[in-house]
Formats: C-alpha cells, sequence, structure tokens
C-alpha cells in the first residue's frame, strides 16, 4: 500500500533519512536542520512526542523511521541549527538541491517498516487523555488489521515501554525478567546526556556508559569475562556496538552452512543482555548509592565476581525454568538449556550429561578473592 506523505516539512525529513541510508551506522554525523520545530522534536520533545505516539504531528510516519534510523547508528549524531552552522557552504549546496527537489516530476519512496527492537508504538498510559486515546486505537485498527486489539490486553499494548523492549518478550522472559529488561531498555532508548561522565568528565551518553568510556573498569572487565566465557563455546566474539546491544533479541548465531546455532544464539543474547545491565546498574550504584565517592567504587575483584554471579543466576533460573510441571507450556525446552551451557560448566566432567536438576551448576570460572586475603 503507497501512502502519501508529503506534508509541509516532509522534505527535510525524506532528506536526512536518504543521507543516513548512504552512511555507515558507525560513522560520526552532524546534521545541519533548518527546521527549528524538527530540530526540538529530535531532542528535547523527543520523549513528549513518543509518549502520545506522535499523534498529531502532520509527518508522524516519517518521523518514526527517521527516529529508528537515528538510533540504529552506534557513532555520536550531532544536530546543529543551519543558520548557525559556520559551514556556509554546505548550507547553500543544500539550499540548491531543495529547490531542485521541489520542482521534481517524480516522487520519493521511503521505507517506512521499522525494525522490531527500534519501534515504539502505542502511548504511555498515563499521557493519554480518553479523546487521544481513542483516537490511537482507531488508528492502530485501521492500520494493522492482524494486530487485534481485545479489550483485556489493550493497556498492554499500548503501554509504550514494554512494548519497547526489542523483539517480541519470549515465554522466558515473561516468567522471570520482564520487569528488569523492560525497566533497561527503557533507560537504553530514552537515555539523553545527563552531564558529563562521572568517570572521565566526557559526555555520558548510554553508548560512553556501556562501551566507550576508557575509564571504566566495568565496562573493561565485564566485557572481557562475557568475552573469556564465550570462547569457551565458540571460536570468536563478535564486535559489540551499541546497536547490537539495542538489537541483542535479534541477534542469531549461524555455523558455516549458515544453520542457526541455537545454544550459542540463546548464550550470546545472554551474555550481551546480562553484561550492559550490570555495566548500568555498576554505573547508576556508582553515582547514585556512593555519590560519586571514588573511594567507595567497585573494585575490578568485585565488578568481576558481580559478573559471574549475574551469570550463575542466569544459569540458575534457566534451570529452574525448564521445569514443567510449574511452567507447563511456558517451561524452556531441556535440551536448549542443556545446548546453551555446554562446556562452560565448572567439573563439567563430573556432571550427569543431563545435569539440568543437580544442584550447585555453576560457569566454570572462579570468582577472584578480595584485596589483602591471604592465599
Ligand atoms: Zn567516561
Amino acid at each position: 500500500m503507497v501512502q502519501y506523505l508529503a506534508t509541509p516539512g516532509a522534505g527535510e525529513v525524506g532528506a536526512i533519512l536518504s543521507a543516513l541510508s548512504s552512511l555507515p551506522v558507525n560513522a560520526p554525523l552532524q546534521l545541519m536542520v533548518k527546521s527549528p520545530s524538527l530540530r526540538k522534536n529530535l531532542t528535547k520533545n523527543l520523549v513528549n512526542q513518543e509518549d502520545i505516539d506522535w499523534m498529531d504531528h502532520p509527518n508522524r510516519v516519517l518521523m518514526k523511521v527517521l527516529v529508528a534510523q537515528l538510533r540504529k547508528r552506534c557513532a555520536l549524531t550531532s544536530i546543529v541549527d543551519t543558520n548557525k552552522s559556520a559551514d556556509k557552504t554546505s548550507a547553500k549546496h543544500a539550499l540548491a538541491l531543495a529547490k531542485e527537489g521541489m520542482v521534481k516530476d517524480t516522487y520519493d519512496i521511503f521505507e517506512t517498516k521499522i525494525d522490531a527492537p527500534f519501534e515504539i508504538s502505542g502511548m504511555k498510559l498515563h499521557i493519554g487523555i480518553q479523546c487521544t486515546f481513542y483516537k490511537n486505537i482507531r488508528d492502530l485498527q485501521i492500520k494493522s488489521k492482524q494486530r487485534r486489539l481485545t479489550n483485556m490486553n489493550m493497556a498492554r499494548t499500548l503501554y509504550a515501554i514494554g512494548e519497547a523492549n526489542g523483539a517480541t518478550p519470549t515465554s522466558e522472559q515473561s516468567l522471570h525478567s520482564a520487569y528488569k529488561i523492560g525497566e533497561f531498555w527503557d533507560k537504553i532508548l530514552h537515555y539523553e546526556n545527563r552531564g558529563k561522565c562521572g568517570l572521565c568528565s566526557l559526555p555520558e551518553s548510554m553508548d560512553h556508559i556501556l562501551l566507550e568510556c576508557d575509564a571504566s573498569s566495568a565496562s573493561r572487565v565485564i566485557w572481557k569475562a562475557a568475552k573469556d566465557l564465550w570462547l569457551k563455546h565458540e571460536n570468536s566474539w563478535p564486535d559489540i556496538c551499541f546497536s547490537s546491544i539495542l538489537r541483542c533479541n535479534l541477534i542469531t548465531v549461524c555455523d558455516s552452512y549458515g544453520k542457526e546455532k541455537v545454544g550459542a544464539t540463546r548464550l550470546l543474547k545472554i551474555l550481551i543482555f546480562e553484561s550492559a545491565h550490570l555495566i548500568w546498574k555498576l554505573r547508576c550504584e556508582r553515582t547514585i548509592k556512593f555519590g560519586g565517592d571514588r573511594e567507595k567504587y567497585h573494585s575490578e575483584n568485585e565488578i568481576y565476581n558481580k559478573w559471574i554471579h549475574a551469570i550463575n543466576m542466569r544459569l540458575k533460573f534457566d534451570r529452574l525454568l525448564t521445569d514443567s510441571m510449574r511452567y507447563g507450556k511456558k517451561a524452556s525446552k531441556i535440551d536448549t538449556v542443556l545446548k546453551t551451557w555446554s562446556g562452560l560448566l565448572k567439573n563439567e566432567d563430573d556432571l550427569p550429561d543431563n545435569w539440568i536438576r543437580q544442584t550447585g551448576v555453576l560457569v566454570g570460572m572462579t570468582p577472584r578473592p578480595p584485596p589483602g586475603r591471604l592465599r
């Protein structure tokens, strides 16, 4: 179905989308934006617009696509006012192209489908006043017949953050960690620069906290531990960038014939999610619980031990979730859990092949002693 998107302002959004599609996601980008409302909607008004699902925005469809495309980027993207930019030559050039665009005979076609992890649909419950809710619900029903909203699940469907979790939640997520994941992804998607990094004083973005900060022992120790554990299972550790964290639910690991390796895929998702989540939690402890007092910051051994603890908790949950007596159809498949953790366990040779019901099963990485203890 062709949707006609030629509303005022659509040209500038379309131009940015074309530029984004021709650039690698890891190249830093400075966008000179002429329209003040577009600049605001991409920065300080973004959270508000998403809360109401861009309801009254004339370029609602394109704006959602644009924001999703911008979120896919893992390098710095900055937005400047064209009029205030020192680069007058580029501004002139852009204006000339825009004028050419206005008299074109053919129209441009843009992909309006958004990859699942970047799609935020629905509006926040407390934001919606009744009439906007009905308008939004009607809109949703017209647009996607397959998404049959019933009164029963409407609240959940419309709750934006729940929907921002990434790919469709699996039964396993909804069983034990939907809240944790939801809360974390909400932070990731809405994290703005709140000021300077408490470790190195550079501007603090989620990307910086999780991956970029050179002064962060948490990021260094945790990603190394994840890599070390992974290498007991597989041959090479993938490059982790911000977009692989955002999209970790969609990752698939395949063998040389292109067939999905179920256990490896699952393990990678667990490692990326648990690692990113722990780095974020430690950052919150540093700034909130310890109030920025460096004396109290976690030592490398503490960080390493917390990571091992987090992974062992996942392993424990995984074992418990195979209990079909308790979880019925939602129980995890024993075979998948065995495949996920095979080769990674402590004293694995001494365990029976089906170790699911054994107590005390742990990953084969030893916690480190605290400093000062005699060995
Ligand atoms: Zn930093």
